[in-house]
């Protein structure tokens, strides 16, 4: 979908919270500080807190200014984001001052949030236009199970440092809770969530749950119900996350992709792994893109003696 050469640099993807967004990946796959339970990357091996150039400036900025000579695409966001953590790596603010040069896209920074209690690492964000960090639980005890964490990493502290790049960030905060199914949607932590959002002032809270299939088989999705439901507890700036649905900003690069993909779910059914193999795309941009066709129906899923396959819904159909 980009320069063949480019290794951290993914899309254009839709994504449902920035519309068209060109991926920035800082860190190698599953460089991250937490492991949840949910994360559709699949499992972090050794989540970490300490920063480093993960990825050199070097070569973030040669595979940058790459994609830019040869692209002109009109773009909703450049997210710094990707497969792990993109706080973790030291050469941000370096990246952020590259892209302003480059392009006046405006930049978003997925983060999870735990190193905002670092007074360096909320400098380094100042300089971009929307940061969306996520927020899932307050107790200890669940911030364990769910997002389970670095070593040293306290959701306390987390929480404050959240709300100390709130008084520093004069940038719009759309932070997100996801909820999984009997962990974090008990009376007791959404109360205590309500009074985290309310101290830390966010100008979007957007409420999300699991949506594809996470790490681990115990993150399971709360209806949408639910999050309807304990929606005014979050206040008027709260929001469910709607799917992604313009169809006529796609974009022919991903329409091309939908289109081999549904060629070769015509021949067989394969896995989500098969198709990055197959297509020569990251997975983060496999994964974006089947969401959208399984969403307008293009697709279907079934299990296979573990194994989640994809199968165009002829075929679903004639079996
Ligand atoms: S969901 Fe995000 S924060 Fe959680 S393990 Fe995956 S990449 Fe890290």
């Amino acid at each position: 979908m980009n320069d063949p050469a480019s290794t951290h640099i993914f899309g254009p993807v839709p994504s449902r919270r920035l519309g068209l967004s060109l991926g920035i990946d800082l860190v190698p796959f599953k460089t991250c500080t937490l492991d949840c339970i949910y994360c559709e990357l699949g499992k972090t091996a050794t989540p970490v807190t300490e920063r480093a150039e993960y990825v050199s400036y070097l070569q973030l900025k040669s595979e940058i200014e790459t994609f830019f000579s040869l692209e002109d695409r009109k773009l909703d966001y450049i997210t710094l984001s990707g497969s792990g953590e993109p706080t973790l790596n030291k050469a941000l603010p370096r990246v952020v001052k590259l892209l302003r040069k480059l392009s006046k896209t405006p930049i978003a920074l997925l983060t999870n949030g735990t190193l905002f209690s670092d007074p360096e690492v909320r400098r380094e964000a100042l300089a971009v236009d929307v940061i969306l960090p996520s927020l899932d639980v307050v107790s200890e005890e669940l911030f364990k199970t769910l997002n389970r964490p670095a070593p040293g990493l306290d959701i306390k502290e987390i929480i404050t440092g959240l709300i100390a790049l709130r008084r520093e960030y004069q940038g719009q905060i759309w932070l997100e809770i996801l909820f999984c199914r009997g962990l974090n949607d008990t009376p007791k932590e959404i109360n205590r969530l309500a009074k985290a959002v309310a101290a830390i002032k966010p100008d979007k809270i957007q409420l999300n749950t699991v949506v594809r299939p996470g790490a681990m088989v115990e993150a399971v999705a709360v209806e949408q119900a639910f999050l309807k439901e304990v929606l005014p507890r979050f206040g008027p700036q709260a929001e469910i996350i709607a799917p992604f649905a313009r169809d006529s900003d796609y974009g022919s690069t991903i329409r091309k992709a939908e289109e081999t993909i549904l060629a070769t779910l015509k021949r067989r059914p394969c896995t989500k792994s098969d198709l990055e193999q197959a297509l020569g795309l990251k997975t983060v941009e496999v994964i974006k893109i089947l969401d959208l066709m399984l969403e307008k129906g293009k697709i279907k899923a079934l299990e296979h003696s573990g194994k989640r396959y994809f199968q165009t819904i002829e075929s679903v159909l004639k079996n």
